[in-house]
């Protein structure tokens, strides 16, 4: 997966177009990411023991590649590469600054 939790998106395709958030949640198989405050759905509540019902909003995942990385040092939307170290270490790269993009461990 070229997104990584904790990386900066922004939609480039559907309603939230445009709009940018934080990666929370990155599911490889599928290939879709959660980011934070977007792609949101209402979902009711029952009202249950203790708790009032209602309606909350939630993040919904959506697929990658309807996402770009903001990349953390040029603050644009790039793509990723990779290089490869001459320990053999794999790292992301932005394709427009060459920087390398560290994901944001939390
Ligand atoms: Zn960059």
């Amino acid at each position: 997966m070229k997104i990584q939790k904790g990386d900066k998106v922004e939609i480039i395709i559907g309603k939230d177009k445009g709009r940018s958030g934080e990666v929370l949640r990155v599911f490889a198989k599928s290939g879709e990411i959660v980011v934070k405050g977007l792609n949101l759905f209402k979902k009711h509540l029952k009202p249950t023991q203790g708790q009032k019902g209602g309606i909350i909003e939630k993040e919904r995942p959506l697929k990658v590649s309807k996402t770009m990385l903001i990349c953390p040092n040029c603050q644009k939307k790039v793509r990723v590469g990779y290089s490869i170290d001459k320990n053999g270490d794999k790292s992301r790269i932005c394709r427009k600054c060459k920087s390398i993009i560290v994901a944001a461990k939390k």
